[in-house]
């Protein structure tokens, strides 16, 4: 994320000139030179400082120094984070976190309390996934983001039929089930991450709906990238891919599941799924491979002495399967 964007700054620029001198030009024929090159200045500054606006609070915003707590959470859960040498890059990390926590605003439902640990969490998916490319921003995104205490219903409720750890709507609400936004970051190296899922489909909000082609994949790409998609599909139908079988649901499924297996296990898709790896790093042009590697090997480790999270990744597999998610509005 950047603090300006240089072409919507000339648009703004352009923008008030012709505005501030059409209307001057008016009140100057009608009121007088005077009047009109009064009239034209005040309405062309207006127009340029509502452009500047943004601009203004990212500055603003970008001046402050992430907490000290809000670090040491970054530390211990954003393995990327915690591999940035660079001041800079780190910096660059920290100013997306501020940015996205400054320009969302975050609700509990049914109770919850949103504490910065809930927020940070949703925050550093956004900065995670926009690293590799300071120039892009969530632009399928709505302002809001809504946390519910677990899983929800279509009717955003809780009940025996809650299938819902998380929901995008473009340009609406992202709702997230608190409890599956903290298990996202505190089970590392699981493959699941509601919170990456949700905003990828973000990712695919930006051209004609949710198709499973992100509107920011260079158009060139999209054809080898449906190809990709379909045989990626076929491996999850005979049970030979990593990826968890919602992914065969819809290609849209299918790029935010392998979001998440590509961000929580990139060594593993490295391996097994080379071509995909490839078309993921390309497209948010980090390479995690490496850093991912030691961290998925002792959790392997792990895992093997240890019944419980295998359990635990079947049910919520089977939640998922039963819905998992919407990409669209009900109803749309
Ligand atoms: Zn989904």
């Amino acid at each position: 994320m950047r603090i300006t964007d240089p072409s919507s700054l000339v648009f703004g620029a352009l923008l008030a000139v012709i505005v501030g001198g059409a209307v001057g030009f008016i009140a100057a024929q009608a009121l007088g030179l005077l009047a009109g090159v009064g009239v034209g200045g005040v309405l062309g500054t207006a127009v340029a400082l509502s452009h500047l606006r943004g601009p203004l609070r990212r500055w603003r915003t970008a001046r402050r120094a992430l907490a000290p707590a809000r670090r040491r959470w970054l530390e211990r859960h954003i393995l990327l984070y915690a591999a940035l040498e660079e001041e800079n890059a780190r910096r660059r990390f920290e100013r997306d976190v501020q940015f996205f926590l400054r320009e969302h605003t975050f609700e509990g439902i049914d109770g919850v309390a949103v504490d910065d640990e809930l927020r940070l969490a949703v925050a550093a998916g956004a900065a995670l996934m926009l690293h590799g490319r300071p120039s892009w921003e969530l632009r399928g995104a709505g302002r809001s983001v809504l946390f519910y205490p677990g899983a929800f219903d279509d009717d955003y409720h809780a009940g025996d039929y809650a299938a819902f750890d998380g929901m995008a709507h473009q340009q609406g609400p992202v709702l997230l089930s608190a409890r599956a936004v903290r298990e996202s970051w505190s089970v590392p190296g699981d493959g699941q991450n509601v919170v990456l899922h949700e905003l990828a489909h973000l990712f695919d909000f930006q051209n004609e709906g949710a198709d499973g082609v992100p509107s920011l994949m260079a158009p060139a790409s999209e054809g080898a990238w449906r190809d990709l998609v379909r045989r990626e599909t076929r491996r999850i139908q005979r049970g030979d891919s990593m990826l968890r079988s919602y992914a065969a649901s819809a290609p849209s499924e299918f790029f935010a599941v392998a979001v998440e297996a590509f961000f929580e296990r990139p060594a593993e898709m490295q391996r097994r799924h080379a071509a995909l790896y490839d078309a993921l790093k390309n497209f948010f042009n980090l390479d995690l491979a490496s850093l991912g590697g030691k961290r998925e090997t002792e959790r392997e480790k792990k895992g093997s002495s240890s019944e419980t999270p295998f359990q635990d990744r079947e049910l919520r597999d089977a939640v998922r399967e039963t819905g998992g998610d919407l990409t669209q509005p009900p109803g749309a």
